[in-house]
């Protein structure tokens, strides 16, 4: 049981991991904890639930890894990924760090489990949960709560009282055991992005927001971030850059994870609801590739696209939640789908057509490219003319925003007035604008939460404590 009116050393805002491995870290560090986590117990975790890897630096293969990934490696990665936007030292700060994470969170209870094989190509880069995100957090609330960490759920922060980059204390939106007021002597916000603000995703994306599905928590509304933000705290990031995906129209506006993701687009093609071709759909291999056509469904007419493809390659792909849409002709799978019969048999046939002989390896950039159509398709182009023909219907996506607190490398605060503030600290997507301009590459997510949450949370305990 927590006693909410005494004044703890570290609250922790959130609950996902970010959130925890602060918890952990500060409690180590010999702080008493308090994590506030808006969902109930059930759904506790945000997004953290549905992750299944985390990308760290090493330097040998593993038991879990199929050879090294060094730093530098790492760094260039990170530097194309982003174009340049990405604040190098703390980049840099974090890839040095991560090397020791993929240990400390076995510390903390974690378990590894080989690589995924198939279409991620992850296996030397990423190491994977055993059991999801789901037990992987599991583990870590065990954790906290063995080494004495307070946890209250269905407790969601709705003020933040600030003063001169000082934080004092925050509110709950409902008492619990009739205490709404929390003092601490330190503050680490992990309370993820504002992806699942339609309102606040309106700003920038107009009324096309509406047609964006979250993919995970719909707890992530940015509450914290904005308080933050409006209180002194610095923001860092473009407001319109996320992670986004294309995912299943048919999956639930929130929570649907990782099964709703279409990973099907480079064995077909791709339509708005013109039945019109609108990217290469080969242009690079699908890990360097998936991350960007949330934005480009989300660029079309009424946020809606639809990869075709034919029965060739239905074994070639993870299977999704939902079955593809089939029809025996083009004819009709467009009637199924609602767009023009005639645009699509067009469109299908002017591709079909466009398409050169090559030797089809989906592995490497093959030699399988269209020419005369535009836009090309680059790579693993092949005719689509196998009936029965096939559709998923796809929306954008979004994962999680990039628009954040500054921080600096003891994941502190850094105010308006580029001060550092006096105690309060910030981890996870709350600030993974500070490493992510812009672009993705797979597991970085985690490594920003657990990197700048260990940090957030050994230097919160310090400061509580006047170390
Ligand atoms: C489907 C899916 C798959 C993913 N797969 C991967 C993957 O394999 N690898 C990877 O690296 N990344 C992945 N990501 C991204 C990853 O989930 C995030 O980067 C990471 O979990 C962020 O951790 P966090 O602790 O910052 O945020 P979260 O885990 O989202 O936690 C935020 C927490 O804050 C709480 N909260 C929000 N507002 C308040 C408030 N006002 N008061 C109190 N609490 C509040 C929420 O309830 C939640 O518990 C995936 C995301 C999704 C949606």
């Amino acid at each position: 049981m927590a006693d909410l009116t005494k004044k703890y050393d570290v609250l922790v805002a959130g609950g996902g991991n970010a959130a925890l491995c602060a918890a952990i870290a500060a409690r180590r560090g010999g702080a008493s904890v308090l994590v506030c986590e808006m969902a109930s117990k059930f759904y506790r975790g945000g997004n953290t639930r549905h992750t299944r890897n985390m990308r760290c630096a090493h330097d040998a293969a593993t038991e879990i890894l199929t050879g090294p990934y060094s730093e530098e490696e790492f760094w260039d990665d990170l530097l194309r990924l982003t174009g340049g936007q990405t604040d190098e030292e703390l980049a840099k700060f974090m890839i040095r760090e991560s090397k020791d994470i993929l240990n400390w969170i076995v510390e903390q209870g974690v378990r590894w489990q080989p690589s995924l094989g198939g279409t991620l190509s992850l296996g030397r880069t990423n190491s994977f949960f055993l059991g999801g995100g789901r037990a992987m957090l599991n583990a870590l609330y065990l954790t906290a709560e063995k080494l004495g960490v307070k946890i209250v759920y269905d407790a969601e922060v709705t003020d933040l009282q600030i003063e001169d980059g000082m934080f004092l204390s925050a509110r709950l939106k409902q008492p619990i055991d009739g205490a709404a007021q929390i003092r601490a002597s330190a503050l680490v916000a992990a309370a993820g992005g504002f992806e699942a603000n339609i309102e606040w995703l309106k700003e920038y994306w107009g009324e096309a927001a509406d047609n964006f599905l979250i993919r995970g928590t719909p707890y992530n509304r940015g509450s914290i971030l904005k308080l933050l933000l409006d209180k002194g705290v610095q923001d860092i990031g473009d407001p319109t850059q996320c992670h986004a995906v294309a995912i299943d129209a048919r999956a639930p506006k929130f929570d649907g994870g990782i099964i709703t993701r279409h990973d099907s687009v480079v064995f077909g093609i791709v339509v708005n609801k013109h039945a019109q071709r609108f990217y290469d759909e080969g242009e690079d291999i699908w890990p360097k590739r998936y991350a960007i056509w949330g934005r480009l469904v989300a660029a079309q007419p009424d946020q809606i696209a639809y990869i075709i493809f034919d029965s060739t390659v239905v074994t070639s792909f993870m299977p999704t939640l939902f079955p593809p849409i089939a029809g025996a002709t083009i004819a009709e799978l467009a009637g199924k789908l609602e767009l023009d019969p005639v645009a699509l048999e067009k469109t299908v046939t002017d591709f079909n057509a466009a398409v050169q002989p090559g030797t089809f390896d989906h592995t490497i950039l093959d030699d399988c490219r269209t020419e005369g159509i535009a836009p090309p398709k680059t790579h693993w182009a092949r005719r689509i003319d196998t009936p029965p023909y096939l559709a998923y219907p796809v929306r954008p996506g979004i994962t999680f925003t990039y628009l954040g607190t500054r921080v600096n490398k003891q994941s502190r605060m850094v105010m308006k007035d580029g001060k550092p503030s006096a105690n309060m600290f910030a981890a996870g997507e709350i600030m993974a604008g500070n490493v992510l301009g812009k672009g993705y590459a797979a597991g970085i997510g985690m490594t920003i939460g657990s990197v700048f949450g260990r940090v957030a949370g050994r230097e919160a305990a310090k400061n509580a404590r006047n170390w």
